[in-house]
């Protein structure tokens, strides 16, 4: 399997190349040539437990990587680190809800970072490279990329978040994490802030090269990969418990990562009918497949923190197949909405955006009267981004064919809006109880990029 990118200035690469390069050189998106149509392979699939389903997938996209490896990779990912099983899908009401909460950190993102470590260390391994990650984080993905690389050899972690201002929970998941290849850095700024120090340091070359400075966010092809295995174990299961063939998904959706995964699922042949993408108020994905208009607005904060998106970063991966599979068009397309903040699909008169993408939002009030609802007539308690899936799905209708929402988050990790929600303290979870007791570290800074560097060079130096 080769890759290319959305922009078309890249020759063809490998899978472990693609892995190491993340954004593509030339500014684009790295994809795969071609999708693996795997129809004939479905009624064998359907007898695999997770992890070998995990590998037989992989095995059709990571093809430079020895079948043996691969097998270790995934049993060192989803073998232990997820409890009490990796990817659960429950019945709630006429609802089918698929867990991918079961992980270290108790997000989904735990689904794909974890296996993108254990990637990374494989790689570096066999190439004997080093790699310095850096990330910000508002709060709730810095500990799944925390877990993912934490112990792990010729990987060091530096993620900042805004001193202060992150929740609680969000701080002592990231600062607890006492590994000597982890360094948690509290700036004295806003999360803005963070990320212009990070967009500063990943800026300048020489630094960049001389640390080999690479980042884990959601542009990296192989977390992709990971979660499409998800969408194939999922529809199964229900296909068994329900007897029918056609299956929809419903996904909260930010960076549009976890719904792509869903739809290259459906584009390798697996039998789902519809995908249902919900966006909280930050609704500028929901704009574009009702109107074709993909449009820049201002970022609103909500109970659903890690959807308060404005431009998604995966978004130029569908949009590249959505203009033809032309990267001269996408590449006009996004110079536009560089220039402009927006950008326009053009439709003939009657015309959709996407026949198998639909898209609604949920406000936060809805949000809120789900996560009641819910709890007062199941009592099941969904956290706030799954809400916002679930209103969503509900709003489309669950009679027909079978609905699956993708639960990205365990309430635990959000318990004021949880008790704003249901007026109780129902959402809790062990680990996250056993968190106030736990020693942590942290480097608090000053909101300045030469200051970051100069700890991020001392820290170096020494290990
Ligand atoms: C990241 C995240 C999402 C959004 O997923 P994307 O792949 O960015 O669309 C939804 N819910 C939670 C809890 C997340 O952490």
């Amino acid at each position: 399997m080769q890759y290319i990118s959305t922009r078309g200035g890249v020759k063809p690469l490998s899978f472990q190349q693609v892995v190491l390069m993340g954004l593509a050189d030339d500014g684009g998106l790295l994809i795969p040539e071609s999708l693996p149509d795997v129809r004939d392979k479905l009624d064998s699939w359907r007898k695999l437990d997770y992890l070998q389903l995990a590998h037989e997938v992989f095995s059709l996209f990571a093809t430079d990587v020895p079948n043996g490896i691969l097998e270790q990779l995934v049993g060192r990912s989803y073998g232990n680190t997820f409890k009490p099983e990796v990817a659960p899908t429950v019945q709630v009401g006429d609802l089918f809800i698929l867990e991918l909460f079961h992980g270290p950190t108790l997000s989904f993102k735990d689904m794909a970072l974890q296996f993108l470590g254990n990637l990374y260390e494989y790689i570096l391994g066999e190439t004997g490279g080093h790699l310095n990650i850096l990330g910000a984080t508002s709060g709730d993905t810095g500990s799944a990329a925390i877990y993912g690389v934490r112990g792990r050899e010729r990987i060091n972690i530096f993620i900042m978040h805004p001193h202060k201002r992150v929740s609680d929970i969000q701080e002592r998941q990231m600062t607890s994490v006492l590994d000597a290849n982890v360094h948690n850095i509290a700036v004295r700024g806003s999360f803005d802030d963070c990320q212009r120090i990070m967009k500063s340091l990943a800026g300048d070359l020489d630094f960049k090269r001389r640390y080999c400075i690479g980042s884990v966010n959601s542009i990296n092809f192989a977390r992709i990969l990971a979660q499409i295995v998800y969408y194939f174990y999922s529809a199964f299961r229900v296909q068994e418990m329900t007897g029918t063939d056609q299956i929809r998904f419903c996904v909260p959706t930010g960076n549009f990562g976890d719904i792509l995964a869903g739809w290259y699922a459906k584009r390798m042949g697996l039998n789902l009918s519809r995908l249902i993408l919900a966006t909280n108020e930050n609704d500028i994905l929901a704009r574009f497949f009702n109107t074709g208009v993909y449009s820049r607005g201002t970022v609103a904060q909500t109970y659903s923190p890690a959807m308060d998106i404005q431009v998604s970063s995966n978004f130029e991966r569908y949009l590249y197949h959505r203009v033809g599979d032309d990267p001269r068009r996408l590449r006009t397309l996004m110079e536009v909405f560089a220039e402009t903040g927006a950008l326009k699909i053009e439709l003939a008169e009657g015309e959709v955006v996407a026949s198998e993408m639909v898209s609604k939002s949920a406000s936060n009030e809805e949000t809120l009267e789900t996560i009641g609802k819910y709890y007062r007539d199941y009592g099941y308690i969904l956290d706030p981004h799954t809400a916002v899936g679930v209103h969503v799905a509900e709003d489309f209708g669950l009679d027909g064919e079978p609905l699956i929402c993708v639960s990205t988050a365990h309430p635990a990790k959000f318990p004021e809006a949880i008790h704003k929600a249901t007026g109780k303290d129902v959402a809790r979870h062990p680990d996250i109880d056993a968190l106030a007791d736990l020693p942590t570290r942290c480097e608090i800074l000053d909101n300045d990029s030469q200051v970051v560097r100069a700890f991020i060079e001392k820290t170096l130096m020494v290990s």
